[in-house]
């Protein structure tokens, strides 16, 4: 059946048993697969003919759960990954190798932000930052003749910027490039950046996907749009012969719809391994099924937390890019307009001081480092994960010393407003 709605492949994508099989997606707990002959598995690894024999590269069940959310994003491939910060590191490095570029946006995820920044450098691939909202020509100028690909977030992890895919995606083009987009926030449900001229989407599975905090995991799905062979001399990974392959060149035998995914699994999960267990992609799959059910929620809540704070006296600042006050809040109408995800964040009046009373005194929310999950949670990055800066470098970062992340979950959101509520006027008893 062709062109299911989401909430029905949430359900029902990836897998589907034949008469007498398991209703739920069986974990295929093995490392290998067995053959009658060497002559079957010679041509296994030849890759001329497709099937598994070690769980490194593939496994069925992995593959089942990349395939459903290949559907969700509309892709022609995918694979899953060990994290997020693995998919988004495949995705870069399956195209970019020493000596290569990558223009992206300075409003991404720190972890992401680091990987490009310091760790891929070391490995001889530079980068550009360029600020989400940069005129057109700041984005021109980021490009170089060796630029291999452009990168950015749907909804930034934790600056909630929404970034103009269509845009970017443009420039990419314009330049013979892909864009890369990590959907992590917004997930397929509401927004499909494919629809919008992405090229590569990426995840971090661990968050909304999953969303129970059970699996950190990752995914990595291409478009099936990008023509590889017509840059062939940007691309020579995937547009000349791989000789650990006989020779086979990715962008010919795979075409367009596999060439991206069947390098990224057959030679870069062979030689370093970030694969998923089989078993977390089950725990994944269960994710999933109610992933359609449950951004709903996160979204509703996170409206709503977002506009009890924009009216309350102690805060001084909400970002959230549902509200009409928010600068993305125009990006986020074209993008998002079923909603974003349920991520919040905003500043007290006494920063730092206040925002750690704040926090002590919620009941509900916890204090994690995490987003995303069923369970509302809330961090200040400057006490914990940034807590090495100081109240000026900070500034300089985006994150000013009060502002508190806080991730809306599935409770009741009158219950979360009371919450945060209580624990704002022990702030006032306090600051006095
Ligand atoms: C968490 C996160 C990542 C990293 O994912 P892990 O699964 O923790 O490795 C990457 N991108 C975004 C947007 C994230 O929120």
């Amino acid at each position: 059946m062709k062109n299911q709605h989401l909430e029905t492949i949430c359900v029902q994508g990836g897998y589907t048993p034949k008469n007498g099989e398991p209703r739920q997606i069986p974990i295929i707990q093995s490392t290998t697969f067995k053959y009658s002959t060497s002559e079957d598995m010679g041509k296994l690894f030849d890759l001329e003919e497709s099937g598994y024999f070690y769980s490194r590269l593939q496994n069925p069940t992995c593959d089942a759960v990349a395939e459903k959310i290949c559907a969700l994003e509309g892709g022609s491939a995918a694979t899953l990954t060990s994290s997020g910060q693995a998919a988004n590191f495949f995705a870069l490095f399956n195209i970019c190798s020493n000596g290569d570029h990558i223009v992206a946006s300075s409003s991404i995820y720190g972890g992401t932000f680091n990987l490009i920044s310091v760790t891929m450098a070391k490995m001889g691939v530079s980068v550009s930052f360029v600020s989400p909202n940069c005129s057109d020509e700041e984005l021109e100028n980021a490009f170089q003749s060796n630029t291999k690909a452009v990168f950015g977030e749907t909804i930034a992890n934790p600056a909630l910027t929404v970034f103009d895919i269509e845009r970017f995606a443009n420039a990419a083009h314009k330049h013979g490039v892909p864009l890369i987009v990590d959907n992590t926030f917004a997930t397929p449900i509401n927004c499909r950046p494919f629809e919008w001229g992405a090229d590569i989407v990426t995840h971090s599975t661990t968050k909304y996907m999953d969303g129970h905090g059970t699996t950190v995991g990752g995914a990595i799905i291409d478009g099936g749009k990008f023509d590889w062979l017509a840059h062939a001399e940007k691309f020579p990974g995937l547009c000349t012969p791989d000789d650990s392959y006989h020779g086979i060149t990715y962008a010919e035998k795979f075409g367009k719809e596999g060439a991206f995914i069947t390098k990224c699994t057959a030679q870069l999960m062979r030689d370093f391994g970030s694969t998923q267990s089989p078993q977390n992609a089950f725990y994944l799959n269960l994710g999933l099924e109610s992933l359609h059910v449950r951004m709903q929620r996160h979204c509703e809540n996170g409206q709503a937390v977002a506009e009890f704070l924009e009216s309350h006296p102690k805060i001084t600042k909400v970002n959230y890019c549902g509200l009409s006050s928010d600068p993305y809040h125009s990006l986020a109408e074209k993008y998002l307009p079923n909603g974003s995800c349920g991520v919040v964040s905003f500043e007290l009046k006494g920063g730092r001081k206040s925002a750690e009373i704040f926090m002590k005194h919620l009941k509900l929310a916890a204090i994690e480092t995490h987003v995303a999950d069923a369970r509302t949670c809330c961090l200040n990055p400057a006490s914990s994960t940034h807590r090495q800066m100081t109240d000026e470098q900070l500034e300089q970062a985006g994150i000013p010393a009060g502002l508190i992340r806080m991730s809306c979950g599935l409770e009741n959101k009158d219950d979360l407003i009371a919450d945060i509520s209580q624990a704002l006027d022990q702030v006032i008893e306090n600051a006095n």
